[in-house]
């Protein structure tokens, strides 16, 4: 077993109004690691809403991610945290950081500043405010707060995916900490909120890389530990591009909408990314003991639809019978009756092999929930327009009507008994009853199919055709 120690990760996104699907992934390793085999009792997983952009802040945009996450059944310890909220701490690591020196007080704004930064451009040179070694007499007026950050060598980052990352300290410039208005840049509050958060561990998508470098340059001059870093590659669409709304759903609830079980989709963000030799299906307590930052893959994952619905599918065979049609009935136009609702459970084990997605019980079961007399058509009449067909469905309507125990093996051996008995093969007397029954849909062998319509739905269909 590996060595346990005490984690603390932290899941922290912006609240863009749903759970993006790269990061329930992102939150699902978080989720894992602070939970998983490696974790020491006291470990956390925390939640911290990045809501510094406050415009982009309400009640709503934080529940769409917190539901996305409670769907999942990635559960996070103590309140969500929000990062607004903690302005002032924010402000106050910088004073300490203006005590210590390690910031300055910049007066450059407006287009003085973007005229600097140009200039800096077009000779490629770093940029660098003059107020960065200013000493003597300050304007009155408002000004932001810049970290003084190191002219000269490197800012080397240890990350646990990325190998060791090198930032030349020249590409890196004095970062705003405070703007003029004393609001906290998100490069300052993710450091503070970190920092004060306890975390551990900082597991994130691979475009905050270059963040990480710069908030190594505040861990330090700040005095404080940095945490391990994991900057997980994003994942991109079926074509190999940054994943966007082209590539289909990106909010976690569209999955819910589209069928998905939560398992299905927690196995299949895992395996975007992270991998355990080839397993496919990693059920979410195999996750837990497996999950490490060594097993995460260093290039982009791909999502693949197909994949994630056959995963998905899998899951789907798992479930109890009663709560794969509940979840399934959700997706039927309109609500089944009691009598449908009793043939869907009876069927529900060969409906389910038929079903990648709760969403594909619909067409699955049409022929359970077909409404009489049923309307057939076309290829599905032909079998009831063969010589004899009348017969077989009378005989046979006698038959069943017979039986005292309507079990699928019961009725199957009826239906051979009367084949030998007319010296009939089963390939004569089984099309027209089945397409008397179901109308031409989708059906799983006789018996099943006759079972779970039920005694009297079956020899009502067969009456109807008679
Ligand atoms: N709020 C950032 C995002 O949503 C995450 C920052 C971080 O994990 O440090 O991408």
């Amino acid at each position: 077993m590996a060595d346990r120690q005490r984690i603390v990760t932290r899941f922290a996104p912006s609240p863009t109004g749903y759970l993006h699907i790269g990061g329930a992934r992102t939150a699902l390793f978080n989720w894992l690691y602070a939970r998983g085999a490696q974790a020491a009792p006291g470990s956390q997983f925390l939640l911290r809403i990045e809501d510094t952009d406050r415009a982009r802040h309400n009640a709503d945009a934080v529940k769409a991610i917190t539901d996305g996450l409670t769907w999942l059944g990635l559960d996070w310890d103590g309140e969500p945290i929000s990062q607004f909220e903690r302005a002032e701490r924010h402000a106050e690591a910088v004073r300490s950081l203006l005590d210590t020196g390690h910031a300055y007080r910049c007066w450059l704004a407006g287009d003085e500043l973007e005229a600097a930064r140009q200039t800096a451009r077009d000779s490629n040179t770093r940029f660098t405010s003059p107020w960065r070694d200013h000493t003597g007499p300050t304007p009155d007026g408002p000004y932001s707060v810049r970290l003084k950050a190191p002219l000269e060598g490197h800012t080397v980052l240890q990350d646990k995916v990325q190998g060791e990352v090198s930032f030349p300290n020249h590409a890196l410039d004095d970062m705003v900490l405070l703007r003029s208005d004393g609001t906290p840049t998100y490069m300052l509050a993710v450091v503070v909120d970190d920092h004060d958060m306890g975390v551990t561990h900082v597991i994130r998508g691979d475009d905050h890389l270059i963040n990480g470098g710069r908030q190594k340059q505040l861990f330090d001059a700040l005095g404080w530990d940095l945490p391990i870093f994991s900057h997980i590659p994003l994942i991109h669409g079926e074509d190999g591009k940054k994943l966007s709304k082209r590539h289909g759903a990106l909010g976690v609830e569209a999955y819910r909408d589209q069928g998905y079980l939560p398992e299905g989709v927690m196995n299949g963000l895992l395996r975007l990314g992270w991998s355990h030799g080839d397993d496919e299906i990693i059920p979410r307590e195999q996750a837990l003991k497996l999950f490490d930052l060594g097993g995460i893959t260093k290039s982009a994952a791909r999502l693949d639809p197909e994949k994630m619905a056959a995963t998905n599918a899998y899951y789907l065979q798992q479930m109890e019978d009663g709560a794969f049609i509940d979840g399934g009935v959700k997706f039927l136009p309109k609500g089944p009756s009691d009598a449908q609702m009793e043939r869907l459970y009876r069927g529900a084990p060969q409906l389910k092999e038929r079903c990648r997605l709760l969403s594909d019980l619909p067409d699955a079961a049409a022929y359970l929930l077909a409404a009489r007399p049923l309307d057939i058509t076309g290829k599905a009449a032909k079998p009831l327009k063969q010589g004899g067909a009348d017969i077989i469905l009378k005989d046979i309507s006698n038959r069943l009507g017979a039986i005292g125990s309507w079990q699928a093996t019961v009725i199957d051996q009826e239906l051979q008994d009367y084949a030998a008995e007319r010296s009939l093969s089963f390939g004569k007397i089984g099309p027209p009853i089945r397409a008397a029954v179901t109308g031409g849909h989708p059906s799983p062998g006789l018996g099943n199919t006759l079972y779970a319509l039920g005694k009297e739905e079956t020899l009502a269909r067969l009456a109807d055709q008679i």
